[in-house]
Order: structure tokens, then C-alpha cells, then sequence
């Protein structure tokens, strides 16, 4: 029997808006039962080739795009042990930014932390300030903060560090990437890496990276990089569109039907697509407050992503119970991350998801929030 709230199989496509792992289309699904083929035969050359070219056009990039059998937090691993064990500066404004912080200590390295409150996001200006200490080899930032539902903006942070010498930016875009506009190339990421499950619509199990130049010089340079997250391995191994060691082929084979998916769509109408969705939900959020139900987006105007809305729930409200309330009516929603899981609840309208789907979900969030 389907647990009310876990989606599951006899639950209809379209209800399930957790923000990570998110829904997948049944084509993409049903891509999975194909039969293994050798990780080491000339098949798996022919297939990586076409996934390293619709991945680079979906990183808008001309390099390599390395395929890790591992969660996106591996190659949060694999950015910090590959980035020559400089003193890092990590942008943190939530949970999983911290994360990339704790890696940082993890891995034995001096990590400080630029941190703004929860629900904010990172100013280029004040970025400048503490990079022109010059005590900082690496920053880390997060695109999309899922536990907030924040935007950083990028491009602009990205342009600060390369105001500097010889300092990377790593870039976590796993909730961001395919659903808010990233530009690998153009906007100079040294590191930039997401992974399958959230607005990429793919079942977990891959994480996806690329690295520039600067990146793989510090690579080399890197002592302690363990054996598994070595990028330079990744990329020797990319070159000749093979893996290091054996690959998730059943993902690969749903990531094969999903790219053209993404590609057919294309990806700025994908971006646009998210968008939509998400200013859905600000006017829900406008029109539950003119209704008397005091709702309000965690994120400012402005840096708001498109991919995950968390929305504060009225005061004496327990927003687990809005979430139990959603499950029994056969809709998944997600609750607050951390310390906002009392006081929040997520909207994950990313993937596949519609404007139609997501107004279905609104509809029954309102009998629910009223
Ligand atoms: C989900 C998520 C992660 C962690 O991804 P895993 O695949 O669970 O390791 C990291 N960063 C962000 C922003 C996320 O949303």
C-alpha cells in the first residue's frame, strides 16, 4: 500500500513537488529497464559522446561535462580536494551553503565563512571588501539555497572573484541548474556542479561538474585529493568519453532520453517555464494574504529562486501540519529545511512541472491553509 505522502507508484504524475528528488517523466523512468551494456565496450564511448555534447549545450560550455556516480554532495567533495588546499571563503545564507562549508573543515582545510542570515542572499560589494584581504585561494557559493528558496546572483559574484588573481569560484547549482539561467563560460566558474535529482527531473545517483582551466591547475597542484574525486582523472577520462570506474549506466541511459527532453524544449523556454511557475506562487502567497491568511515568501524580491518557493506560514500554524494535510489528500509538498521546518513549508515546483499542475496544487493548498 502507497504511503499517503510519498508519491510512490499508484500516484498519479503531477502532485509530487518536493524540492528534491523531484518527479520524472515516465519516458525517462521507463529508460531505465534497458538492458546493461560492458562500461568498457565501444557502446559506452558512443553514448558518453552524446551526453558530454547535450551537456554542454545545457552548461552553455565548450569543455567536458564530468558524469560522478555520487550524490551532488561527492562533488562538493570533489571541488573542495581538488582546489590546492588554499584558505576558503565560503558565501553561506543557508543549509546546504553551510555544508560546503563543513566539507571545507572536513578536508582539513581553513575555511571562513561570509554568512548572511537565512533567507537573504550574498552582496558582490561586501565580497570585494573581504576578497581584498587577499587571504582567500577559493570561495564557495550556492545558485539556488534550497532550504530558502534564495537566488544568489552569480554572475555578478563570479565577475568580483575575477577581479583577483588567483582565486576560483565553485559554484553549487543543484537546485539552480536547468531551471535558472547559469552560464559556465560566459560568466568565468571555475567549478560549477549539479546533480540529478532536482531540477534536471532525473532519478538520484549522478552528480554532473565541469571544471575550467584555473580548476584543473589547482587540481594538479592538490595534495591529499584521495583517489575517486581526482578531477584530473575526470577529465583524462572524459576526453577519451570514458569513465574511471563503473558508471550508473541505468541514470545515464534516463539522462540520454532527458537531455533531449531539455534540449527540444529548449533551454531559456525551460528557464522561462520556471520562472512562471514561480511567480505562480508569489500571486498564491498575494492572494492568500488579501483572503486573511498571513503567508509570506522567505526570499526577497529579487532573489528569489525559480526552482523552490518557501513560504512562511501564519503565526500558532505548525507548517508540518500543512504538509501532513497535503500528504492525506494525495500531494506531496516538502516542509522547512532546518530551523525554518517549524515555521515554513517548500514548494518544489521544478523539473517537469507545469503552470496547470502547479495551479491544481495551489487550489488544494488553499482548502488546506484556510
Ligand atoms: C540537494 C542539494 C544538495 C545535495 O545534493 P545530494 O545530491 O543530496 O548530495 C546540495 N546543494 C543544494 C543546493 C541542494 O539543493
Amino acid at each position: 500500500m502507497n504511503q499517503p505522502n510519498s508519491g510512490g507508484a499508484d500516484a498519479p504524475f503531477g502532485r509530487f513537488f518536493l524540492p528534491g528528488p523531484t518527479e520524472v517523466h515516465p519516458d525517462v523512468l521507463a529508460a531505465q529497464s534497458r538492458p546493461m551494456i560492458s562500461h568498457r565496450g565501444a557502446g559506452i564511448q558512443v553514448l558518453m559522446r552524446e551526453l558530454d555534447e547535450g551537456l554542454q549545450a545545457a552548461f552553455l560550455t565548450k569543455r567536458h561535462v564530468y558524469l560522478s556516480t555520487s550524490s551532488a554532495t561527492g562533488l562538493m567533495e570533489a571541488a573542495i580536494l581538488n582546489s590546492g588546499r588554499r584558505r576558503v571563503l565560503a558565501l553561506v545564507n543557508g543549509a546546504f551553503s553551510g555544508r560546503f562549508a563543513k566539507i571545507g573543515r572536513a578536508c582539513g582545510l581553513e575555511v571562513d565563512e561570509y554568512e548572511v542570515p537565512w533567507g537573504e542572499a550574498h552582496d558582490p560589494e561586501e565580497l570585494r571588501k573581504r576578497l581584498s584581504s587577499g587571504d582567500y585561494g577559493t570561495v564557495t557559493v550556492v545558485h539556488s539555497e534550497t532550504s530558502t528558496g534564495v537566488l544568489n546572483d552569480i554572475r555578478s559574484l563570479a565577475a568580483v572573484v575575477r577581479e583577483q588573481d588567483d582565486v576560483i569560484i565553485m559554484v553549487d547549482s543543484v537546485s539552480g541548474f536547468s531551471a535558472a539561467e547559469v552560464r559556465t563560460d560566459e560568466w568565468g566558474l571555475d567549478f560549477l556542479l549539479t546533480g540529478s535529482q532536482k531540477a534536471l527531473a532525473l532519478p538520484p545517483g549522478v552528480a554532473f561538474g565541469v571544471a575550467s582551466d584555473r580548476m584543473l591547475r589547482r587540481s594538479a597542484e592538490s595534495t591529499g585529493k584521495g583517489f575517486y574525486f581526482d578531477l584530473e582523472q575526470f577529465e583524462s577520462n572524459a576526453e577519451k568519453y570514458q569513465s574511471p570506474s563503473t558508471p550508473a549506466l541505468s541514470v545515464m541511459f534516463a539522462l540520454q532520453v532527458q537531455l533531449k527532453r531539455i534540449l527540444s524544449e529548449g533551454l531559456e523556454a525551460r528557464w522561462a517555464r520556471h520562472t512562471a511557475m514561480a511567480e505562480r506562487t508569489y500571486a498564491w502567497v498575494d492572494e492568500m494574504r488579501d483572503a486573511g491568511v498571513a503567508l509570506e515568501v522567505v526570499a526577497p524580491e529579487g532573489y528569489r529562486s525559480p526552482a523552490v518557493t518557501a513560504v512562511r506560514v501564519p503565526e500558532g500554524v505548525a507548517a508540518p501540519d500543512i504538509v501532513k494535510a497535503m500528504g492525506a489528500r494525495g500531494w506531496v509538498i516538502g516542509g522547512g529545511y532546518g530551523k525554518l521546518k517549524p515555521t515554513s513549508i517548500r514548494i518544489g515546483h521544478m523539473g517537469e512541472h507545469t503552470v496547470e499542475e502547479l495551479d491544481a496544487l495551489l487550489a488544494e493548498l488553499t482548502e488546506v491553509v484556510r
